[in-house]
């Protein structure tokens, strides 16, 4: 097929190089050699659209601007055709045997640096993306007319080896045809199937048809790029679904147009449900990054930050080269600015979401709430606007989540601080004798029961001048009450008291740190208190459930001189069964606090105490 004066010319070095590379690894995404060829056509038709308008000499100028694929399975041949601006022999052999732009170079120390790390991934940001169809062709053929009248058409041939061969041709149409023959072991990407799957995994939002045969594969008009106004609901659902196959309409759909200070389209959707996993850290980046309508990074994670890993959608700029690369993402201040920018509108919608659709909100945070506490520990940037957004089942709110201002707005008078307090699952922190005050005072507590809200209370530190403290403090002090009578009700005497911390002293020994009376209990004859509260104290649920062994600072047993059981255990001084009911007390307060090493060994103490018990009743008949 090569005519008479066709010429052969040796690729530059670096060119045989990387040819070197391509031809000779199999990779397993080779299928993204269509993404480059389909790529420099939708290209090639930009550029042809470009010249029509400042241009008047276009030949064919009625011609659909369209990419066309067929293929021959018995042949093994792929054709990709463009009505684009086509290439004349010199531009022919500047572009595919040269590059003026030497990215051969930059890409192979790329891949050095990568060591093992597939060239597919990065191929394209180099302009070296056409040679990537070496990873599927034993031959190419590249049969281009330029769009110029006086030019003649061109046919460029190379087997990928060290050569390729210019040769004039005969085409009578304006573009480029590029005729793949495909290696053995590639030829099963050759079927409709495979090759309309390729197109619109990589390529649906092309701005040209890409014609299959008969069909257009492509969805062509990039939905992000219309007017928000302009689109209707429904199609954005249906994009949605195409994107995420994810059948529940999303609870957030957010369409962003933007000239300044960055140019871009994003359409970001918040899902309406949690995908299993995305809470470990996995299906992180599910953001699409077109550049200029190319797909440049289909899970680009660096344009959120890590915390709205549940946003999903894609983000197109005209201002991004298609070379980015992943460590020019970090590096790249447009890409900072972006990220920003689409930051803090995805911010926003939450927090219009939560002032004016509250229960939708709380759908949504009993969802994804932990990841917005992870926010709160772990960005700092961004933690004053996730402040306000956080909920918190309380004491006076079981059912329904609160925010902190809330809770503020509600204190009672003379409240200072926000109280919270730990504890294994909500139902269980009811129990706790730390409450006791808490219900009498009428002063709300929040029920923290997740591993991270150790860390989160000591994230969040103060809101708006209220300070966050633990409410097992040894030394709350707490607004009176009038309501609480607590207080006038009968106690025992000092000396009693006394006597009564001598002999809990004594049973307990090393294992508290010191006993004493209290007057924050009501329902409850005893609670644990440490002495060091603060983050130490909040941090040990989490050393406890990391370290297995971890050995917990002794405690302060503080004991309530109005309880009917320590008025009954004052009177029975001789008795050994008050050593058993105070070593049971003791336990029990362990249990509560979520520190008892083996609960089930308190199991033969309270038979003993409940045989003494029915033996005196029986006794007593
Ligand atoms: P890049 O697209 O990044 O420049 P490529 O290796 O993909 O790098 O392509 C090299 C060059 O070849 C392109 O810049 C373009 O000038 C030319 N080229 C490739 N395909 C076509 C085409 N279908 N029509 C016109 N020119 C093309
Ligand atoms: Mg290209």
């Amino acid at each position: 097929m090569t005519a008479p004066t066709a010429q052969t010319y040796e690729f530059r070095a670096e060119i045989q190089q990387l040819l070197h590379i391509l031809i000779h690894a199999l990779y397993t995404d080779r299928e993204i050699f269509l993404r480059e060829l389909i790529s420099n056509a939708s290209d090639a038709l930009n550029r042809l659209r470009f010249e029509q308008l400042t241009n008047a000499e276009v030949i064919d100028p009625d011609v659909e601007l369209a990419i066309r694929l067929s293929f021959d399975p018995d042949a093994r041949t792929l054709t990709v055709t463009d009505t684009g601006i086509g290439m004349n022999r010199d531009e022919i052999v500047e572009n595919l045997g040269t590059i003026a732009h030497s990215g051969a170079m930059a890409f192979m120390k790329a891949l050095q640096e990568r060591g093992s790390q597939s060239p597919t991934e990065i191929i394209g940001q180099f302009g070296v993306g056409f040679y990537s169809v070496f990873m599927v062709a034993e031959k190419v053929e590249v049969l281009s007319r330029s769009f110029r009248p006086n030019d003649q058409a061109v046919l460029w041939t190379s087997s990928g080896g060290t050569d390729y061969t210019i040769a004039p041709a005969e085409r009578a149409e304006r573009g480029t045809q590029i005729t793949i023959y495909f290696k053995e072991e590639a030829a099963e990407l050759l079927n409709e199937r495979t090759l309309k799957r390729i197109v619109t995994t990589h390529s649906n939002y092309v701005a040209f048809p890409i014609y299959l045969g008969e069909n257009i594969v492509n969805a062509q008009t990039a939905l992000w790029r219309r007017t928000p106004r302009e689109v209707e609901a429904k199609e954005y659902q249906d994009f949605y679904q195409q994107l995420t196959f994810d059948a529940n309409p999303p609870t957030l759909t957010i369409h962003q147009v933007a000239d300044a200070p960055v140019q871009f389209y994003s359409l970001l959707f918040v899902p309406a449900k949690l995908d299993r996993g995305m809470l470990a850290g996995e299906g992180q980046g599910k953001l699409r990054l077109y550049a200029r309508k190319v797909l440049i990074q289909d899970h680009a994670k660096e344009l959120l930050p890590e915390w709205m890993r549940f946003v999903e959608g894609v983000i197109d700029s005209e201002d991004l080269p298609l070379n980015i690369s992943r460590e020019t993402v970090q590096s790249n201040r447009l890409m900072q600015r972006l990220k920003q920018t689409i930051t803090n509108r995805v911010l926003s919608e939450l927090e219009a979401l939560s002032e004016k659709t509250p229960e939708r909100f709380h759908t949504f945070w009993s969802e994804f709430g932990r990841l917005l506490k992870e926010g709160t520990i772990t960005d700092s940037s961004n933690r004053d606007r996730l402040l306000p957004l956080l909920r918190f089942r309380t004491l006076h709110h079981f059912d329904q989540p609160i925010s902190l201002r809330q809770y503020i707005a509600e204190m009672v008078a003379d409240q200072e601080h926000i109280y919270y307090l730990f504890g294994d699952d909500p139902q269980a922190i009811l129990r706790s004798p730390h409450l006791d005050v808490f219900r009498a005072r009428k002063v709300d507590v929040l029920l923290l029961t997740d591993t991270m809200d150790s860390f989160l209370v000591n994230a969040i530190g103060i809101f708006e001048e209220k300070k966050l403290h633990n409410g097992a403090d040894a030394d709350l002090k707490l607004p009176e009450s009038a309501e609480d009578d607590a207080q006038s009700a009968e106690t025992l005497p000092t000396e009693a008291q006394e006597s009564l911390i001598e002999r809990f002293k004594r049973v307990l020994g090393e294992r508290v740190q010191d006993v004493r009376t209290t007057d924050l209990l009501r329902e409850n004859a005893v609670r644990l208190v440490a002495p060091d509260q603060g983050f130490g104290a909040d941090m040990e649920r989490v050393y406890r459930i990391l370290d297995k062994d971890f050995k917990l600072p002794t405690r302060i047993l503080e004991i309530n001189p109005r309880h009917a059981l320590i008025r009954n255990l004052s009177a029975m001084p001789n008795d050994p069964l008050a050593d058993q009911v105070m070593e049971q007390l003791f336990e029990g307060a362990l249990l509560m606090e979520g520190i008892h090493p083996r609960p089930v060994d308190m199991l033969p103490r309270l038979l003993a105490i409940m045989e003494a018990a029915t033996r005196r009743s029986a006794d007593s008949e």
